[in-house]
């Protein structure tokens, strides 16, 4: 998966046919803030939200977006941030993450406009159009950012990223050396199970119809290495191991980076092991993270690898590096991970996109650029878009997305719920 969306040799993201973009009609699919300004203007006043409730800071904020495409969330989450003119001045950089050279360009080109794109030690760096005292800098890895600094206040956001990420995908089978041992059918109750890794295998050339694809998942016929850390990741794994059959995928590195991003706002208790000794312990928590994406709310996603080519559903295992491969996200346990990662984090949701965006004012706010609309067509677009956002039908975004919310955790402080799910706008007493 890593290797057909990212390597440098045939990347789905990172070496697409010069002139070819994978987002829109023409492309292989449409996200949320391509199909309307309204959803990243949301995210912004999300952002501006939070920025009001943790007392208003003057300095420190950094905005991070992981996974920013052509840029269109970010630029809409700008222009929106750039109407509080004391947000905006309290703005230090903006970090975004990404793997692809041509993506990079896309978004220097919408953010900086005219400013150069300098390369540095570890990425790009430029100069915001809308903030031009603001610097904007890209990693390719979230490794390469900077270390969090104990007083900043990270602002980020997560939209279709985490679905990109690997996964692995485990099934739980009889233990071949117990089952041999337990021939007395009424053993069948206590039968052992173990974890069995489904692995991506080359099928036999003479096996291949036409346009058929050149790989598929087979069962490894002995535990991976990975295999046996799955009852270590989580305890949420264990009720489905003693049936035989079950299938769960895990994404490792999605773990991993949504516990960096609980670190930044928590801090951590433990002593960081960068060698340059700087940590990541918090006084005070404070920022936000706001992940957006697709996948069950409550349980652990199963046979959700999918590839999309066109707008079409196809093989993952079709047309590696042409094919967008992706899977569903796995909200409890990024929500587990971020909680394991640091004391000083809570995590909101996942809420359903539709019920997110209609708390945000979605309504309201569409309505506002329909009535500006010039022309019949343009208004029935605009309505259009937002109503695709939040239908819960079977073509609409609304049920499939979710928003999961990570949150500053001071002990001793109300617990205060963010604006979209369940909370209002507040003032910081202190
Ligand atoms: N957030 C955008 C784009 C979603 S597509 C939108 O909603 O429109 C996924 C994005 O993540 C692309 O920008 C892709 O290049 C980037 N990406 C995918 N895997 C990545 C990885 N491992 N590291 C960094 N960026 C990655």
């Amino acid at each position: 998966m890593r290797q057909c969306l990212t390597s440098i040799d045939g990347g789905y993201y990172t070496s697409l046919a010069a002139g070819r973009d994978q987002f829109g009609a023409k492309g292989d699919f449409i996200t949320s803030p391509e199909i309307s300004q309204v959803f990243g203007e949301l995210v912004g006043i999300w952002m501006v939200a939070e920025w009001i409730a943790q007392g208003k800071r003057k300095d420190g904020v950094y905005l991070m977006e992981l996974g920013p495409g052509r840029g269109t969330l970010m630029d809409d989450i700008l222009r929106t941030i750039r109407n509080f003119g004391d947000m905006a001045s309290s703005l230090q950089a903006i970090y975004l993450v990404e793997a692809s050279a041509q993506l990079r360009q896309a978004q220097h080109k919408l953010l900086c406009g005219e400013s150069p794109l300098e390369q540095t030690d570890d990425g790009y760096k430029s100069m915001c159009k809308y903030l031009p005292d603001v610097a904007v800098i890209w990693v390719e890895d979230m490794k390469l950012l900077p270390p969090a600094e104990e007083s900043g206040m990270p602002l980020i956001v997560a939209h279709e990223f985490f679905d990109a990420l690997p996964i692995h995908i485990f099934q739980s089978v009889e233990s071949a050396a117990k089952s041999a041992l337990t021939k007395d059918p009424s053993q069948t109750q206590t039968k052992e199970h173990e974890w069995r890794e489904l692995v991506v295998t080359p099928r036999a050339p003479f096996e291949l119809k036409e346009d058929e694809p050149e790989f598929e998942l087979s069962l490894s016929k002995i535990p991976t290495p990975h295999s046996y850390l799955v009852d270590a990741i989580s305890p949420r794994y264990k009720p489905l191991k003693s049936t035989s059959g079950s299938v769960v995928e895990i994404s490792p590195e999605s773990l991993a980076i949504v516990s960096e991003l609980a670190t930044r706002i928590g801090g951590s208790t433990a002593r960081s092991a960068r060698s340059d000794g700087a940590g990541t312990q918090k006084q005070t928590p404070s920022g936000a993270a706001l992940i957006l994406d697709y996948g069950p709310a409550l349980t652990i996603p199963t046979n959700s690898l999918r590839g999309i080519r066109a707008h079409h559903r196809v093989s993952p295992f079709s047309a590696p590096g042409l094919v967008d491969i992706s899977a569903d996200v796995d909200f409890q346990g990024l929500a587990e991970a971020a909680l394991n990662a640091s004391p000083g984090v809570v995590a909101h949701g996942p809420a359903e996109q539709s019920t997110w965006l209609k708390a945000m004012g979605i309504e309201a706010r569409a309505q506002m650029l329909a009535d500006n609309a010039a022309t019949d067509a343009d208004e029935a677009r605009v309505k259009g878009a937002w109503k695709r956002l939040i239908d819960r039908g079977p073509h609409g975004m609304g049920k499939l997305y979710k928003a999961l919310a990570i949150l500053p955790y001071v002990e001793g402080q109300k617990m205060r719920r963010p604006v979209g799910f369940g909370g209002d706008i507040e003032l910081d007493q202190t």
